[in-house]
């Protein structure tokens, strides 16, 4: 054995810990603390991982892991890595615009025909089996890239939205206007854990596990290039810009979930996990 090598023995019997060094001192973690936000840390390899008193699973082999904050968090988040305390990480409030959508088909604004609703909840469910999904990587680590090369952007995170003057829910995601056809890329590594072409709300929709649940949906798609279950690189080709679906006019409403909360998909962009 080496004088090393003993010394981290000698540490961790001290300390009581059952995972490596990287588990003692202060969180490795790094990313944006605001609402809609996330962290990306590092600690031990398999460290079990609690947020706001919740298991919310472990680090992976290389002990990474990512915790996000829904639009409406708190103004306190308590993270919990095992083999540290608990550590309390400021949330930042963000202010939401309201924001007027005119000219989108009234049956995706307050659909009646019972036929329709019957498909809606029919899609609802196929939706609600993808965004189960907790895939084993840790390919968020590496940070994300816009889906699009060129675009404007057309509605913000979080936005307050009244669809044809009905209130209605915030938007969760951010919209990419660029022509019909525009090639979009896959933003960061992943699983294909929906692939479909005509759902009412989304239209040609692909939604992507980067691990550990952190999903993102690439929304109304005139075409796709991807399947259910297939592996997909940063920059990989997945689909085209379309207006199918809830949508007035071409553009790529990229949205990202993890566990239940709605992230802000830009705040990812360029993001890194801690060295
Ligand atoms: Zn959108």
């Amino acid at each position: 054995m080496t004088p090393s090598r003993r010394g981290l023995l000698i540490g961790l019997s001290a300390t009581g810990l059952a995972g490596s060094a990287l588990a003692a001192g202060p969180l490795a973690i790094a990313g944006r603390q605001v609402q809609g936000g996330y962290v990306i840390g590092r600690t031990a390899p398999g460290a079990a991982i609690r947020l706001d008193g919740q298991p919310v699973g472990h680090a992976s082999a290389q002990g990474f892991y990512i915790i996000g904050f829904d639009r409406d968090a708190a103004a306190g988040a308590v993270l919990e890595v095992s083999g540290h305390g608990a550590q309390t990480l400021a949330i930042t409030p963000v202010v939401y615009d309201v924001q007027h959508v005119n000219g989108v088909p009234q049956d995706t604004v307050t659909p009646t025909d019972p036929a329709l609703l019957e498909r809606i909840k029919r899609e609802a469910a196929l939706k609600a089996a993808a965004f189960a999904s907790v895939a084993e990587g840790d390919w968020f680590k590496d940070g994300f890239r816009f889906p699009l090369d060129h675009f404007v952007v057309s509605g913000r995170f979080g936005n307050q939205r009244v669809l044809n003057g009905t209130p209605s829910r915030p938007h969760y995601g951010i919209d990419l206007a660029a022509p019909q056809g525009t090639p979009i890329h896959a933003p960061a590594p992943g699983k294909v854990v929906l692939a479909e072409p005509h759902l009412h709300y989304e239209g040609g929709l692909t939604m992507i596990d980067h691990g550990q649940g952190l999903i993102s949906c690439c929304l109304h798609q005139s075409a796709q290039m991807v399947k259910t279950g297939d592996f997909v690189t940063t920059g990989q080709r997945i689909g085209s810009v379309g207006m199918t679906g809830r949508a007035t006019g071409p553009h790529l409403c990229w949205r990202l979930k993890w566990r239940g909360r709605n992230l802000d998909p830009s705040l990812l962009v360029g993001g890194k996990a801690p060295a």
